[in-house]
């Protein structure tokens, strides 16, 4: 439900996050704060069996616009999503992974994409796979291929979850009527105008 409408909604699944979560704070909060617009760090806790719930609540009472929901049981990472898009307030909403291997500075070239192309959804990129290995990058192709003839439209190549959606995309999301969605598929699916901003990922920063 939307009480308040914020800027941006930050959505991020944890499952078992205690090990990053000091140093994704670190690094998220000054950076959020600096954007200047209204936004929520939207936590969605994935059934954790770790501390990570209690350190969430814990920050949260340091923190406003840190929001917590806590999923009863392990759902996974889709799930999770799931989740944070039906709670997002934001017009815009940005999902990120915990582990920092998306660096989150690339949320501040999101905004500002989609506000100057005027468009509706943002994918963020790998650069370069030059890190994976040649079967696992070959694989990841027959798989992108293979996806992008079921859905009917092109899907970016190594587009991963870290993504800016505007707010018509959160509502024709949570208007899908099945709940089993997978996010990289659905959204190129959906058809809205889109762009894309290349990074380079890093490795797992704990855990
Ligand atoms: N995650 C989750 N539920 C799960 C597994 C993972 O919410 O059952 C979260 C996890 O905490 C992380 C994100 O989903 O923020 C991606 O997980 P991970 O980094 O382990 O996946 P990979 O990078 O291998 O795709
Ligand atoms: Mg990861």
């Amino acid at each position: 439900m939307r009480t308040e409408a914020l800027a941006l909604s930050v959505v991020v699944p944890m499952y078992d996050e205690e090990e990053v979560l000091p140093i994704f704070f670190e690094r998220m909060h000054p950076l959020l704060d600096g954007l200047g617009i209204s936004y929520e760090l939207l936590v969605v806790d994935d059934g954790s069996r770790d501390r990570t719930a209690d350190l969430l609540l814990q920050a949260a009472e340091a923190w406003p616009q840190l929001r917590v929901v806590r999923l009863l049981r392990n759902s996974g990472h889709q799930a999770a999503q799931s989740a944070g898009f039906r709670r997002a307030r934001g017009e815009f909403v940005v999902t990120i992974d915990a582990d920092l291997q998306d660096p989150p500075e690339v949320i501040a070239d999101f905004l500002k994409v989609a506000r100057d192309e005027d468009v509706d959804v943002v994918y963020g990129v790998r650069a370069d796979r030059s890190s994976d290995s040649w079967p696992k990058r070959t694989t990841a192709r027959l798989y992108y291929r293979l996806m992008c003839r079921l859905v009917g439209k092109d899907i970016p190549f190594d587009a991963a979850d870290f993504r800016l959606v505007s707010r018509r995309v959160v509502d024709a999301v949570n208007a899908l009527p099945e709940d089993g969605r997978v996010f990289r598929l659905v959204i190129p699916w959906l058809g809205f105008p889109s762009a894309e901003v290349r990074y380079v990922r890093a490795e797992r920063a704990a855990g």
